[in-house]
């Protein structure tokens, strides 16, 4: 059974301060299987956020349905944990205590709340920093705290959406090497956007490529080079050259019909 199965998928918002119609999604298919790491890549404002928010269930589409693990995505649930560019953690509350956070409002007591967040602590590597405010941490390590929320639920799914784009380059490539791992480790599906055509290929076993506004999938493949993956080889950098340009072709098509 497909984990994710994207059916016919449309979206249309309404500018109203334009008194127009946006179509951002445009009849997308897509299934995705059990433990795929699925990179979602495209040019900003194709629609990767709106198709992200669909599956998360924070957006409806327009046409067609999304169901997870079976069950159609009618709002957000636990089975799919979310992490966004920014992680939104609570300055009032310890690494601990924001990693546990969905376990207070289940009503789990302050020494149970501890105890299976420091598993999540550790897996993302911020053991001896369960005291810490966000303040007091880097940018890499309050994004680490939001991961180890989104996993504390063991959720199916996680969608990640460019949660290292706001990192610095040294700080964003240790990163995705730690998520490779915990992909490895904990066995999960992940849907990961991007613009980032390196991201993505340093990151997915699955490349799903969008085409510019109204968003559909342009080109969907395998990629199943060996990890970790050497960005300098060439079949790291053959795989690049074919992206580039699909997305160059794309670019080149938003240009002409400005
Ligand atoms: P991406 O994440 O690929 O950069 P988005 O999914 O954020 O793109 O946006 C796709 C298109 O949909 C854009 O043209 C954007 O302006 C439009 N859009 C997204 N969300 C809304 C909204 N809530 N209301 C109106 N238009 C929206
Ligand atoms: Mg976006």
């Amino acid at each position: 059974m497909a984990e994710i199965a994207i059916r016919n998928i449309s979206k249309t918002f309404t500018d109203r301060s334009r008194d127009r119609d946006v179509v951002a999604i445009d009849n997308v298919s897509m299934t995705i299987a059990d433990h795929d790491f699925v990179c979602l890549l495209g040019p900003s404002g194709c629609g990767k956020s709106t198709l992200l928010n669909m599956i998360a269930g924070f957006e409806q589409p327009s046409a067609g349905r999304i169901e997870v693990g079976g069950v159609p995505v009618e709002k957000p649930g636990a089975d799919r944990g979310v992490v966004f560019q920014q992680p939104t953690l609570m300055p009032w509350l310890t690494v601990a205590d924001n990693v546990a956070f969905h376990l207070k409002l289940k009503g789990l007591g302050k020494a149970e709340r501890r105890e299976r967040a420091q598993r999540f602590i550790d897996l993302v590597g911020l053991t001896g920093f369960e005291g810490h405010f966000p303040s007091e941490l880097s940018g890499g390590m309050n994004q680490r705290v939001g991961i180890a929320r989104a996993l504390l639920m063991n959720p199916r799914v996680i969608l990640m959406d460019e949660p290292f784009a706001a990192l610095d380059a040294q700080t964003k490539l240790e990163m995705q090497e730690e998520l490779v791992q915990i992909w490895q480790r904990i066995a999960c599906t992940i849907v990961f956007v991007t613009h980032s055509v390196d991201e993505a290929l340093v990151l997915g076993n699955r490349i799903a490529v969008m085409t510019r506004r109204p968003g559909r999938i342009r080109e969907d493949f395998e990629f199943d080079m060996p990890r970790p993956r050497d960005i300098t080889s060439p079949a790291f950098n053959d795989a690049k050259r074919r992206v580039l340009g699909l997305i160059r072709e794309e670019a080149t098509l938003v240009r002409r019909a400005a």
